[in-house]
């Protein structure tokens, strides 16, 4: 029976058992095409990464005797659109059986099962073998339960598939050492450079230009560093275990203007499309561990939770709340995002250093993410349909199924409180503590008012007496505002007025 399995451009796994079999009857097909280029404006180097990791995959594959179809962005016979390709290519096949890996989008799974509908040949869904989870595991896991902690799902992770565990125990007597982590970085500490796989992509920069794609962000076509094939991938796993594992617990939330990345893996992007999976990741930092016991175990732990805990988590929030989730909007927030988050013109060190490095390097970590950008747009008020837009186009490991949940989830607290108890909001105090922002600003993050007074001061409690209906009910709320009431009504409007000026001015700031 001829067979024509689809690969989409982040189902790049090297180990599915697809690949076990060979058959000159089996035809794998991978596309370039607007329609993956459209629906949201990405960051060129993200492009860039998917086309190189694309197109080296299926090297990959036919090195090892399978049959491929790679459509490239430029190829004549391509229709741009992932259907109308199939469709054509079922019929100039003779294809009997058409055969695909569930998405990990929606509006992909969407689209392939109503393509299944219209044809006539016998059709097929396969996992991708990815994940330690399936799209139900966290739904069931919390089904009739209230609160969808992640602490607690991370556990039964951790017991489930042995990791960091001792005789049913977790290693070192505890199952969380975050309060170990999150140090300020003295201004001396050694940052490494990002490990680069330099490579010359003038020739997709130029067919993007050819093609008129609109993109964000910038480029050196000469010197693409990006990992983008499975070995590039092991090797930045070998570099950050070796050079920045022992840190990354320490300065998980450090942010500074000395380097873009600090002791971060940068794997996102490998471990998105798949090249590298969730499991060998953690099952590798443990083994570096277990031979280097002088590397602190908040950091493996810290390391280990965000891809064994927290990356499973919300893939699982996302298939549970989805299509739902992308409309929800707790605040009713409904202003635009100030237009230099496209340029990083702003007065405000935090948000100018991490919009410039994100449009760089299409690149922020975690804490920039959150605690910067994420930050100010929810103080802001911003509609969370821009907020996601931006954060789905500009950085590289962008997907919708991890992006929105913690863009809409985590930093906007859009759905009301599913992914996170409180919104993370901070004021100037948290960025003074956390970074070598303030003391580089023109802003000053002791004033609330007045000259210079740094806006995330008087956003931050507009934004929770704006919120008051809607917070004042959840109890890690409640310390805030009283801290809040005790302020005169005078000062109080002094600080709501101080909000409004700058919130009218938004995009000079
Ligand atoms: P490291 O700090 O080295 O962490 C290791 C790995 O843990 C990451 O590669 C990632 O796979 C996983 N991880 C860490 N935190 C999370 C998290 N909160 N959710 C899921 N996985 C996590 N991550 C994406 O992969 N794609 C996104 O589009 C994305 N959008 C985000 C938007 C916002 C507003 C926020 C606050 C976070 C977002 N994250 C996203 C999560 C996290 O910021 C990135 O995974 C991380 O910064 C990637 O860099 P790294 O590989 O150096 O991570």
């Amino acid at each position: 029976m001829k067979k024509m399995r689809l690969i989409l451009g982040d189902q790049l796994n090297h180990q599915h058992s697809w690949f076990n079999e060979k058959s000159d009857n089996t035809l794998y097909v991978l596309m370039e095409m607007r329609q993956e280029l459209e629906y949201v404006t990405h960051h060129i180097q993200k492009v860039v990464a998917f086309f190189l990791a694309m197109r080296s995959f299926a090297d990959h594959l036919k090195r090892n005797g399978h049959q491929i179809i790679y459509l490239q962005l430029d190829a004549e016979e391509n229709n741009q659109s992932l259907t109308e390709n199939l469709q054509w290519l079922i019929q100039r096949h003779g294809i009997e059986k058409f055969e695909y890996q569930l998405p990990d989008e929606y509006r992909l799974d969407e689209q392939l099962k109503e393509f299944c509908e219209t044809l006539d040949i016998s059709t097929e869904a396969f996992d991708t073998e990815h994940f330690l989870t399936d799209r139900s595991t966290l739904a069931d896991f919390f089904k009739g339960k209230k609160q969808l902690l992640m602490e607690s799902f991370y556990r039964m992770m951790r017991k489930q598939h042995e990791v960091l565990m001792d005789n049913g125990e977790p290693v070192g007597g505890k199952w969380n050492y975050d309060h170990e982590n999150r140090k300020k970085m003295p201004e001396d500490t050694y940052v490494p450079q990002p490990k680069a796989y330099e490579r010359d992509v003038q020739e997709i920069v130029d067919l993007l230009h050819a093609f008129e794609v609109a993109t964000i962000g910038n480029i050196d076509a000469q010197s693409f560093i990006w990992p983008v094939t499975r070995e590039e991938g092991l090797d930045l796993l070998n570099f950050f275990l070796e050079d920045c594992l022992p840190y990354f617990g320490a300065y998980q939330d450090a942010m500074t203007t000395k380097g873009w990345s600090l002791f971060h893996s940068r794997l996102s992007f490998v471990m998105n499309v798949k090249l590298l999976s969730p499991e060998e990741v953690i099952r590798k930092t443990e083994a570096h561990w277990q031979k280097n016991k002088d590397i602190p175990l908040s950091a493996v732990e810290g390391f280990i939770r965000q891809i064994l805990g927290w990356r499973e988590y919300m893939r699982g929030i996302y298939w549970k709340y989805m299509p739902d989730y992308r409309e929800e909007n707790f605040f009713n927030n409904n202003r635009n995002l100030p237009s230099w988050y496209w340029t990083g013109e702003t007065k405000m060190k935090c948000l100018s250093h991490a919009v410039r490095q994100s449009l760089d390097h299409a690149y922020a970590h975690h804490i920039q993410r959150l605690m910067v950008t994420g930050n100010f747009a929810l103080l802001a008020g911003v509609h969370p349909d821009e907020v996601d837009a931006w954060y789905l186009g500009i950085y590289i490991d962008a997907l919708e199924w991890v992006e929105i949940t913690n863009t809409r989830g985590m930093s906007q607290f859009a759905d009301g409180g599913i992914v996170a108890t409180k919104p993370y909001v901070s004021s100037a105090n948290y960025m003074h503590k956390m970074s070598h922002y303030c003391s580089q600003c023109h802003y000053d993050y002791k004033k609330k008012t007045g000259d210079k007074a740094c806006p995330f001061n008087s956003l931050y409690w507009d934004f929770l007496e704006r919120n008051r209906k809607e917070l004042d009910g959840n109890p890690r709320m409640g310390m805030i505002y009283r801290v809040w009431d005790k302020n005169s009504t005078e000062k109080k409007n002094q600080i709501i007025e101080q909000a409004a000026k700058y919130l009218d001015k938004i995009n000079e700031l």
